[in-house]
């Protein structure tokens, strides 16, 4: 039963327009709310823009996951970003050391071997779906772990990411939130979908002109360094090196009678001896110093802040190295070589002094310090003073 108090009742009109002012606050409210996602949508469009940006221009691969890991996480709002990228064989983490990249300024970049081991189940592939979707959920720290090693304490939800290329798949890109309702499996994924198609297209680009930059400076026999390498490299070097003080010297090395060496174990004995000795070379060498192969059976060594001396005593280590023992070729088949070397040094280079000719100058004087070790015997160090 309902009671209806007369007089407490207001008029009907006055009903209406109190009705109407409620409705049109709340219109307005919901109106300027609106405009404020909007405007925060623009924003955000605008900030990923200018990374879409950013990472199509990377030249390189630790410039690119560097932009990822810096900037994605401050204009998507996430609390943990990491890259997960296939890489059988380890080649691409190979290549990318050998490039000088320091895997330890991106803890979040993670290498693995197979697609499996993504951290995530990409599920069948169907004929209507043939390529794996993004995951989004809750964050298990079992079974996401390994996609997010540093994971932030109280992370909650999260977004798997397939990179794909041509329907390949060449990572995972992981986003994490410490918000629980920020990735959640009935969201839409076109968004992350079309940033990791970018990504994924940067990634590839990168990977390959990396690969080729190191293709192109390197000897493909004995993986070591070619001679476009030492030339461009000895450039800026010296270029350092005279701004910075210190000295640089050069070594060149050249296997004794390589041609009798040819002679009894055949071309590709020779071979095998060539990256045995690049091998013995190497193992005397700091991180800091350049090895390469100058051409036939001819290597050189670029040495930082190495003085005459200190380059000599490194260059006798590596002669005594290389014959200490015999290189075995076959089961039945050894044969022991030696090297030659000469070392040159250069210091207190004038400020002005050409670059170019001071590297020539200073590859003359090995090659000449070289020549004396032949005439007097080989097996020998010869220091040019
Ligand atoms: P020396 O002690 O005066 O240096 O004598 P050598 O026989 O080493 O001198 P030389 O420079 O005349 O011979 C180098 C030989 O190296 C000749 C060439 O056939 C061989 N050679 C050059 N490049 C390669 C290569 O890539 N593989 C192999 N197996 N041999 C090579
Ligand atoms: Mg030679
Ligand atoms: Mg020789």
């Amino acid at each position: 039963m309902t009671y209806t108090v007369k007089g407490a009742m207001q008029p009907p009109a006055a009903t209406a327009v109190a009705d109407l002012a409620a409705e049109n606050q709340a219109l307005q409210g919901r109106l300027a709310y609106l405009l404020e996602q909007a405007e925060r949508n623009h924003s955000i469009m605008c900030r990923h823009q200018a990374f879409d940006l950013e990472i199509v221009g990377s030249g390189t691969f630790p410039e690119l996951v560097g932009t990822i890991f810096r900037t994605l996480p401050v204009i998507s709002e996430l609390d943990c970003v990491t890259l997960s990228l296939i890489d059988e064989g380890a080649d691409i983490h190979t290549v990318m050391l050998k490039l000088g990249v320091v895997f330890e300024d991106f803890p979040n970049l993670i290498f693995v071997e197979e697609m499996e081991q993504l951290g995530f189940d990409v599920g069948p592939r169907t004929a209507a779906s043939p390529v794996p979707k993004p995951v989004l959920g809750m964050y298990d720290s079992v079974r996401h772990g390994s996609s997010f090693p540093n994971a932030p304490a109280g992370m909650q939800s999260i977004a798997l990411v397939p990179l794909l290329r041509n329907k390949r798949i060449i990572g995972c890109l992981n986003l994490g939130s410490i918000d629980p309702a920020r990735f959640t499996p009935s969201m839409g994924t076109d968004f992350i979908e079309h940033m990791a198609s970018i990504i994924a297209i940067c990634l590839e680009n990168v990977i390959s002109n990396e690969m080729l930059k190191y293709i192109g400076l390197t000897d493909s026999l004995t993986g070591v360094y070619n001679r476009r390498y030492i030339d461009r490299r000895l450039l800026e070097e010296i270029a350092r090196a005279r701004r910075q003080g210190y000295p640089i010297s050069f070594m060149y090395i050249d296997i004794d009678h390589f041609k009798r060496v040819n002679d009894t174990v055949g071309h590709q004995g020779g071979d095998e001896v060539l990256r045995e000795v690049a091998g013995r070379i190497k193992a005397e060498l700091r991180v800091s110093d350049a090895l390469a192969r100058f051409g036939g059976e001819e290597f050189v060594v670029l040495l930082i802040d190495a003085d005459l001396d200190s380059a000599a005593f490194v260059a006798e280590r590596i002669r005594a190295g290389v014959a200490a023992s015999l290189i075995a070729l076959a089961p039945d088949m050894q044969m022991s070589v030696t090297v030659s070397i000469g070392v040159a040094c250069l210091k207190d280079a004038a400020p002005d002094a050409d670059a170019a000719k001071l590297g020539h100058e200073l590859i003359a004087q090995a090659d000449a310090s070289l020549y004396q070790a032949k005439e007097s015997g080989r097996n020998r160090v010869v220091s040019y003073r």
